[in-house]
């Protein structure tokens, strides 16, 4: 016996050690040593534009270009690269179409602008040279000094934009994104049972919190957010919210730390681990910064995106009573509002670690349906894998009887959320939006978009709550909820390959528009896209109730910008044991139902509860 004792603790030593010495790629990135740091190399002295024909990137391997970025059309693929003189003229020696965007990147920033606001264009030319534009974005090219006066006027215009990073990604066809699975062939009856936990009432709460609708509880202080603008010093207490947030409902949680040139920031994350391949992770969640035209006083930010966030919190908050297969990890990013620097700096981390990233969800504005037709944008761009992952959500919604008029949008597709950042890095990612650009669907708006006056009041909480019910029964079927799991405790430091079986039957069949601008594709199973402004009185605003939150210590004060002496990255605390399940608050299923009954909930019978809340064991620090 008491040798048993001593193997055991020779072998718990010697896996601590292993775990010190390097860290398995699917634990949380802030378990690496250093800041995910953007912008850490340089741009090629010439910025190019080239347009290979398939088989032509062969020619390209071993000289010395660096990819910048990815340019979607319906006709295919063109990159945006940078490369030294000589490399550019090797590139057109080679026979593939080459373009000079700009002949010297020295002490220049580059960001794509979305094209499609009326001021966009003459805003973009005052700050800057305009270096590419197509329908949908330019690319607009600064000198560095100048970074923070576009930073401080397209956005705060209702103009999104994207930064163009220097940092080389990989080579477009090196990696490619693994189908996602999709596991069931019907709906699951537990997951259809935890749809109406999802209410209107919850997601309500966590927008007024977050939208300064009335004070939230930080660490024992009384705190209401005027604004979340990645610049102001209140993110700090947006991204201690949302940490705050995850760990009193026992998730392992942590901050992955970025820096981009002379910046800093926060994002948040927090699992639910995996228990038979924990390093297969699937990611769901949506940006917690805001913006506004008075950015350092007033950015509700409700439905941008208070109610991508909120409905990211939610689901985490009903998915944490159950196993799954895979890891779930809901990711929380700053900087989106200044170019999605949170996000590509946590997606470049990832792609260095080697991680096993399935595949991103990003809900960012899923608050505005003013006409109430229910009308989705699902953002998928070309690449198959993220089609394949869409696809899952749009399965989701018709067998679960969400009725979202979904609109799937590929080749017009918008690079302006940080879905973006996961395709850099051939992750598979889609984004969720509220029906915001104007195609085959004409667009219903948000006219309060980065404004002061994007409030709690004016989103449509009934449609984040479907939207969100959506999400939650795409990623429980994604990741593997149920049952008769089988933990396999073999984590080493690398990372297996994928062992599944693709078993996705869904076929696309988008079609394309008469004006051949837009590809659309409603519900293949035959959802009925409803009349436009049909006729569903907004939700009435319910009553705020105040969550009973649990203080703890504070860290160390840290923003954003400018970057100061840093704090040592924080360890992932070990998950305290799930505290018991808040049953009273919740409407019944019943309730829900009366309330809407357009959108019965599956015929299933009333599930048992097999899966208690047991979480994984922590590996050892
Ligand atoms: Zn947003």
């Amino acid at each position: 016996m008491r040798r048993h004792r001593h193997v055991a603790l020779v072998l718990s030593i010697a896996l601590w050690l292993s775990l010190v010495a390097a860290p398995p790629a699917w634990l949380p990135a802030s378990a690496a040593e250093k800041p995910a740091r953007l912008d850490a190399a340089a741009f090629g002295r010439r910025l190019l534009l080239i347009a290979p024909e398939p088989g032509q990137l062969d020619a390209l391997r071993g000289l010395p270009v660096s990819f910048h970025a990815t340019l979607y059309s319906d006709t295919g693929e063109r990159y945006v690269t940078s490369a030294d003189a000589s490399t550019a003229g090797q590139i057109a020696a080679a026979g593939i179409p080459v373009e000079v965007l700009d002949a010297d990147t020295r002490g220049q920033v580059y960001y794509f602008v979305d094209a499609r606001p009326p001021e966009a264009r003459t805003l973009a030319a005052r700050l800057g040279r305009i270096l590419y534009a197509d329908t949908g974005q330019l690319l607009l090219a600064a000198q560095a000094e100048d970074e923070p006066a576009l930073l401080a006027t397209l956005p705060t215009r209702g103009i999104p934009i994207a930064l163009l990073a220097a940092d080389p990604l990989p080579l477009p066809d090196q990696t490619p994104s693994p189908p996602a699975p999709v596991r069931a062939a019907a709906a699951d009856p537990l997951i259809a049972s935890l749809l109406p936990e999802v209410t209107p009432t919850d997601i309500s709460n966590l927008i007024a919190d977050l939208s300064g609708e009335r004070p939230t509880d930080i660490d024992g202080r009384s705190v209401t957010f005027y604004t979340r603008y990645t610049f102001s010093g209140q993110i700090v207490d947006a991204q201690r919210y949302v940490y705050q947030f995850f760990t009193n409902r026992g998730l392992p949680t942590s901050y992955v730390d970025w820096t981009y040139a002379n910046y800093s920031g926060r994002n948040v994350v927090a699992d639910i681990r995996g228990v038979v391949h924990p390093e297969r992770i699937w990611l769901i969640g949506g940006h917690f910064d805001s913006i506004s035209d008075d950015p350092y006083n007033r950015a509700p930010g409700a439905d941008d995106n208070g109610s991508g966030a909120a409905a990211t919190m939610v689901i985490a908050d009903i998915l944490r009573h159950y196993q799954f297969a895979d890891t779930i990890r809901f990711v929380h990013f700053s900087g989106e509002e200044q170019g999605m620097w949170g996000s590509k700096a946590y997606a470049q981390a990832l792609s260095g670690q080697g991680a096993q990233v399935m595949g991103y969800i990003d809900l960012d504005m899923i608050g505005w349906d003013s006409d109430h037709d229910d009308t989705v944008e699902l953002h998928a761009g070309a690449r198959s894998g993220s089609n394949t992952l869409a696809s899952t959500f749009i399965t989701a919604n018709t067998r679960y009887g969400q009725e979202l008029r979904i609109e799937l949008k590929q080749g017009t597709t918008s690079r302006f959320s940080d879905h973006s950042s996961f395709w850099d890095y051939g992750y598979a990612a889609f984004l969720v939006l509220e029906n915001y650009t104007d195609d085959t669907i004409p667009s219903d708006r948000n006219p309060w978009y980065h404004t002061t006056g994007d409030l709690l009041s004016r989103v449509n909480l009934e449609y984040v709550t479907h939207t969100a019910r959506a999400a939650l029964a795409t990623i429980a079927e994604l990741a593997g909820i149920g049952a008769n799991l089988t933990p396999t405790p073999t984590v080493t430091g690398a990372v297996p390959a994928p062992t599944w079986t693709p078993t996705a039957t869904w076929t696309p069949t988008a079609t394309t528009s008469p004006a051949g601008q837009c590809v659309e594709r409603v519900n293949k199973e035959g959802s009925r896209p409803r009349a436009r402004g049909a006729s569903r009185s907004p939700p009435p605003r319910p009553a705020i109730s105040r969550p009973r939150l649990t203080r703890e210590p504070a860290p160390p004060a840290w923003g954003c910008c400018p970057l100061g002496p840093r704090p040592s990255p924080r360890r992932v605390r070990a998950a305290p044991p799930c505290p018991p399940r808040p049953r009273s608050p919740r409407p019944s299923p019943s309730a829900i139902s009366s309330a809407r009954p357009r959108r019965p909930a599956p015929a299933t019978p009333p599930p048992t509860r097999p899966s208690a809340c047991r979480p994984a064991p922590q590996p050892p620090r």
